[in-house]
């Protein structure tokens, strides 16, 4: 739905973290903005008077669509004064602040593939309004020694054929870094040999302390002059951030592209704001000096106290209202066992542990540091900086063995390929001959699980699949003697073959070819295992998900989409349940009782429950995962992205919604404390789902009626979508083999089972889990 472009532009972080702030102040919690862009003072009254005796004298229609001829001429005036410039009022246009002067600029010279340098670290939106005018940026990072300047040697070896402009900001946003003059003139020497513009935007230009000269670009000379773009706005020097106001000075044509652009975009900015932008500039400026002396005092303080932080360094901005300390030494340290990686993971630390809200400097381009804005007051910047300094001395070194000794994986296979139940003892003997060749050529693994008394033996070259087995099945003796009840070989790198599973059940033989996918090796494992165990011991699988209640158990049974997970989890939700199985129990009958086991020793979830469950979290990270993106380069999902707060960022080991097909094993016991996952229940109730908008809500079901829809695998009333895939006879897809036999002993267990619990017809479509509870508690 959205366009390509539209996808590459991420949300401007400094408004973000500000709205994190706001929302964690208004659940009264104490949070420090030092993350503002933009003066605490307030617009000067004779320039608000201005704007009010506009609207007084009905100066509220649209105006000339490159701004007043007032407003630009006291914009002339004030460029004359300050830098000795001359501009005609057609080399000058208004705009709706400075950003979109910067929007309308570049839309006007940059084309298609063409180059933009732009020195790191930058303010955040450069890199978008390249984005949007189908331009590249090219980044070339300064150096904290050089004073976060661009050298011309640096400038020089980055042109290129493409290269269409350099966009320079001095004083920077985010480090305060300002051009003395040589430093310019040094830049300008480049530019004069080489056919680029130059984007100069001196919105801080009036926010300078220690008596540091600011120099505009286009004072460098006429060729100069007519090679810049000259950005400047009343955003900053004049507290009008909201007023909107933003000036462009530059050769003719590019004003008059600017405001054929802008003819179609804004039009003017609003009439009220170019009233009072004509008093701000051509009116008293004391106010400024005022304001920067009160700046100067703030940067000293803050500066002081960073510089007295171990191991952080941090450069003494010289203009505009923001400190940019390299806090690198404190990446990779941890707080309450999570590491830091980088500096959303330190904004989010200073965020969440000292309330403290700063802006990652990676969004500036410079992942080493944080930005700190010291637009606010002395008694905010004292508290802020005093938290920041005691949430820094906290941080402990990572202890290095901290992660889960197994490694995510992401598996080649996504998807589960068809099984072939029932092939022949002589395909069965090629393939199997075929595996074993195969296996023998390499390093292979073997481990015996016990499923609930049954043995089947693994035998794979797959590591991944081996670690996931072996972390999900209780394990059987690996004896020479133990001969296990089947054997599943699982073997990746067999040529000319696709990935698919096969199954003989006369020898309880299990082949699955090319695929390092656990889900298709648990899936096999099943239905191997109740193969055996319903002939042998008159065990059968439930395939459900189950709950236990102080001894008595009770199972979700449906078709996809009978939102089966979300009554799950919102039954576990209440801590009376206690989690048994999420999705098989082995059943036996014992007298009138029906007992299940819970025969894994771990869940394998897919990832995405925890938007179901948000406590699985945090148990995700210490499980195995599959599926799951492990490095944020790998990530795939724009969107998520874009949002900025990246779990990878904060330490986690994975993510688990950056792929639909992720699973993780994670212990149930982990969710509410040793022993809260039992194995066995005593089944009490079974619940059969549908979901749809007119069904009652429960129907209990005479034991015959519950038999006909097990079999069926279908629930009356379900409208089962193409994503349902063919109904499942007792909604078991691992049932592999069907005969008529097996689906005899099946029915009569059914039968017993319907006997000893009581079955009803949920529609999960109008009822949720209280309407369970209520059942289950009459
Ligand atoms: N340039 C820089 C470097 C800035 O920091 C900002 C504001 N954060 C702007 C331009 C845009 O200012 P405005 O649109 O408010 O005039």
């Amino acid at each position: 739905m959205i366009s390509e472009k539209a996808n590459r532009i991420g949300d401007s972080p400094t408004f973000k973290v500000a709205a994190k702030a706001k929302a964690m102040q208004a659940e009264g919690i104490d949070v420090v903005d030092l993350s503002l862009g933009e003066p605490d003072f307030p617009t000067p009254e004779n320039v608000k008077a201005a704007g009010i005796k506009a609207i007084q004298q009905n100066f509220t229609k649209y105006t000339q669509n490159d701004g007043t001829p007032e407003l630009k001429k006291a914009f002339i005036a004030r460029l004359k004064e300050d830098s000795g410039l001359t501009y005609a009022p057609n080399e000058v246009i208004v705009s709706t602040g400075a950003k979109s002067s910067l929007f309308h600029a570049i839309q006007a010279v940059v084309g298609e593939g063409e180059e933009v340098i732009i020195p790191a670290p930058f303010w955040v939106t450069y890199p978008h309004l390249v984005t949007l005018a189908g331009g590249r940026s090219v980044f070339i990072p300064t150096k904290e020694e050089n004073g976060f300047v661009l050298t011309p040697d640096e400038l020089r070896a980055h042109i290129t054929p493409a290269t269409k402009a350099l966009l320079l900001n001095s004083p920077s946003n985010p480090t305060g870094a300002t051009y003395a003059k040589a430093q310019l003139e040094a830049l300008a020497e480049v530019v004069r040999k080489e056919d680029i513009l130059v984007i100069s935007d001196e919105i801080y230009d009036k926010l300078i302390y220690d008596s540091f000269k600011t120099v505009s670009f286009a004072s460098l000379g006429e060729d100069i002059k007519k090679k810049t773009i000259l950005i400047n706005g009343l955003s900053k020097a004049y507290a009008m951030t909201g007023w909107r106001i933003g000036f462009t000075a530059g050769p003719v044509e590019i004003i008059a592209a600017m405001g054929r652009i802008q003819g179609h975009t804004t039009s003017n900015p609003a009439s009220i704001s170019q009233k009072a932008g004509v008093e701000a500039l051509a009116g008293p400026q004391f106010e400024i000096s005022r304001m920067v002396a009160e700046f100067q005092r703030r940067r000293n303080y803050c500066h002081m106290k960073l510089s007295a932080v171990p191991r952080v360094s941090c450069f003494k901005s010289q203009g505009a209202f923001y400190l940019f300390p390299n806090v690198r030494a404190y990446y990779d340290m941890e707080f309450n066992g999570t590491p830091i990686r980088n500096s959303y993971g330190m904004a989010y630390y200073l965020l969440k542990e000292a309330r403290v809200a700063i802006v990652p400097g990676d969004a500036f381009g410079a992942d080493d540091h944080i930005r700190i804005s010291y637009a606010t007051s002395m008694e905010a910047l004292e508290k802020g900086m005093g938290r920041i300094v005691e949430a820094l001395a906290r941080l402990k070194p990572a202890k290095k063995a901290k992660r889960v000794s197994f490694q995510n994986s992401v598996t080649r296979v996504k998807k589960a390929g068809p099984v072939e139940p029932a092939v022949s003892e002589a395909v069965r003997d090629g393939l199997v001959a075929e595996a074993r060749e195969h296996l023998a050529s390499g390093p292979f693994f073997e481990w015996n699980a016990n499923v609930n008394g049954v043995v089947v033996q693994l035998r794979t070259n797959v590591s991944h699949l081996y670690d996931f087995w072996m972390e999900n099945w209780f394990p059987a003796q690996l004896d020479s003697d133990l001969e296990p009840h089947g054997i599943i070989y699982a073997v990746d790198g067999l040529a000319g073959r696709e990935p698919r599973a096969f199954y003989n059940t006369e020898t309880k033989t299990g082949v699955l070819v090319n695929t390092d996918l656990y889900g298709p090796l648990r899936g096999l494992a099943l239905g191997l295992v109740s193969d055996v165990s319903e002939r042998l011991f008159g065990i059968h699988a439930l395939r459900g998900m189950s709950l236990d209640r102080a001894g008595q158990g009770l199972s979700l049974v449906g078709p996809r989409g009978t939102k089966k997970t979300s009554l799950f989890f919102g039954l576990l939700r209440d801590p009376a349940f206690r989690f048994h199985a999420n999705d098989v129990a082995f059943v036996r009958s014992s007298g009138k009782a029906a007992l299940a086991d819970a025969v894994e020793r771990k869940a394998y979830l897919p990832s995405d429950s925890v938007e179901l469950f948000q406590r699985l979290a945090h148990l995700f990270d210490s499980g195995k995962g599959e599926n799951v993106v492990t490095r944020k380069e790998d990530c795939q999902d724009a969107e998520c992205l874009r949002q900025e707060d990246c779990r990878l960022d904060r330490g986690a080991p994975f993510c688990y919604k950056a792929s639909p097909h992720g699973r993780v094993l994670i212990d149930p016991n982990w969710i509410a404390g040793p022993g809260s996952a039992p194995k066995r229940t005593t089944l009490r109730w079974i619940f059969l789902l549908r979901n749809d908008p007119v069904s009652p809500a429960v129907a209990e079901l005479a034991p015959e009626e519950a038999v006909r829809i097990f079999e069926s695998g279908e629930v009356p009333g379900h409208q089962t979508g193409a994503a349902a895939g063919p109904a499942a006879p007792f909604f078991n897809p691992h049932l592999l083999v069907a005969t008529e036999e097996r689906l005899a002993l099946l029915r009569t267990f059914f039968l017993r089972l319907a006997g000893s619990a009581r079955v009803f017809l949920f529609n999960s479509g109008t009822a949720g889990p209280e309407k369970i509870k209520e059942i289950i508690e009459a």
